[in-house]
């Protein structure tokens, strides 16, 4: 067995350890994360509240710098976070259950040279994770990586396969027509923040939860969500979710953010080859890059992801997502401001499903004051949740008029 799989199968099994031990004490907490800047070094601390085993590994293309440790808490003071010497940014947040993750960008090739656990101290400091942080050449960096990934073929972890498609007879009487909800980001990708820090990872799987209680209302739906928690999904597992529990619709829920605060309105969008405008376009790039922000490695994943590439098959799939979208804007604009040309199209990695109309709804700007007020708003919520409702009513009626014999 090769050298990563070997830690890390004994990463999992401390973590299932401690979680049995610790079932009946909280989570640990991660209560503070620094950076210091050196002259030779940039030193990452993060302060927990007990001792944690984690492992620490480096990503090219961006340049990333990844800890994981089992399942803990963040302290609210993390939301802004720090940058400093190498670091350029950080996000954190749960990548699975029982696994939490930090993610470090850094400005360019860098290497972990020291990564270890120090006690509580006379001072009051808890435990402490510290990282050291070096720059290396770009060719320093690949030849370590490329060490790494010869050693180890990505376990099942790293890079889940597609399933092929549970394609089940559809409109059997009787049997409920499936709805996948897909609540965008989650976990250790947060997606949009506003400026007053609402984050988009919340405010969609809000949403996402009032939608399917109104569809499950109508006793006409089964629902699904892709996660009922703030838990990181990639995108590919979405559509794999989806297609295991033979959905027959695919939505996709998110919330935007532009530097244009002036810019309001809900959008929707079904995927394309070619983008119908410059902000679709680059819509669709910031959402495709969810699995990048997560800390995952895009040089052992496939292209089926970064690159949009539509087949034969998907063109049938394609028009009835347009057929949909069509319907949706139509009911949308009765109860929202809706964004000129509403409808647009783009490579949305995570409506690449073949077999399944997709949709991404875009619910508004977190960038502007109003979109935002209004995403808070559980009242407002309620109102977007029932036209989209109806929508879906809608559409699947008329599948069913011209299913008639
Ligand atoms: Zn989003």
């Amino acid at each position: 067995m090769c050298k990563i799989r070997v830690t890390f199968d004994r990463f999992a099994i401390v973590g299932a350890t401690m979680f049995l031990v610790q079932a009946a004490v909280a989570a640990p907490q991660v209560s503070d994360v620094r950076v210091g800047v050196y002259a030779s070094k940039t030193r990452v601390v993060m302060e927990v509240s007990r001792a944690l085993d984690f492992r620490t590994f480096t990503l090219p293309r961006p340049y990333r710098v990844v800890v994981d440790m089992p399942e803990v808490t963040w302290s609210p003071k993390l939301r802004a976070p720090p940058s400093g010497g190498l670091i350029t940014g950080m996000r954190f947040g749960l990548f699975k259950p029982g696994l939490s993750r930090v993610v470090l960008d850094s400005k360019g090739p860098v290497r972990i040279t020291k990564a270890f656990m120090i006690p509580p101290n006379a001072a009051g400091r808890p435990h402490r994770i510290v990282l050291d942080i070096k720059r290396v050449t770009e060719n320093a960096f690949m030849a370590a990586y490329s060490r790494i990934g010869k050693r180890s073929k990505p376990g099942p972890d790293a890079t889940p396969r597609l399933r092929p498609p549970v394609l089940k007879p559809k409109s059997k009487s009787g049997e409920k027509i499936v709805i996948m909800i897909d609540p965008g980001h989650g976990g250790v990708d947060p997606g949009a923040i506003s400026r007053s820090g609402v984050w988009e990872k919340h405010i969609v799987l809000s949403f996402s939860k009032e939608l399917r209680r109104q569809l499950r209302a109508t006793g006409k739906f089964e629902v699904r969500l892709t996660r009922g928690r703030d838990v990181f999904i990639r995108l590919r597992e979405r559509i794999a979710r989806a297609r295991a529990a033979g959905a027959d619709l695919f939505l996709s829920i998110h919330a935007d953010s532009i530097r244009n605060p002036r810019v309001r309105g809900m959008s929707v969008y079904t995927l394309s080859e070619r983008a119908s405008d410059k902000e679709a376009a680059a819509l669709a790039r910031k959402e495709n890059k969810s699995d990048m922000i997560a800390g995952l490695d895009l040089n052992e994943q496939s292209n089926e992801v970064v690159n949009i590439l539509i087949d034969l098959a998907q063109r049938e799939t394609m028009n009835e997502s347009t057929v949909f979208a069509r319907q949706l804007v139509t009911e949308l604009s009765k109860v929202r401001k809706m964004l000129r040309n509403t409808h647009r199209f783009a490579g949305f990695a995570v409506l690449k499903a073949p077999d399944i109309p997709s949709v991404l709804v875009e619910l508004g700007y977190l960038s502007n004051r109003s979109d935002e007020r209004l995403l808070r708003d559980p009242g407002q919520r309620r109102r977007m949740a029932t036209a989209m409702t109806r929508a879906i009513r809608r559409y699947f009626d008329r599948q069913e008029a011209l299913n008639q014999p």
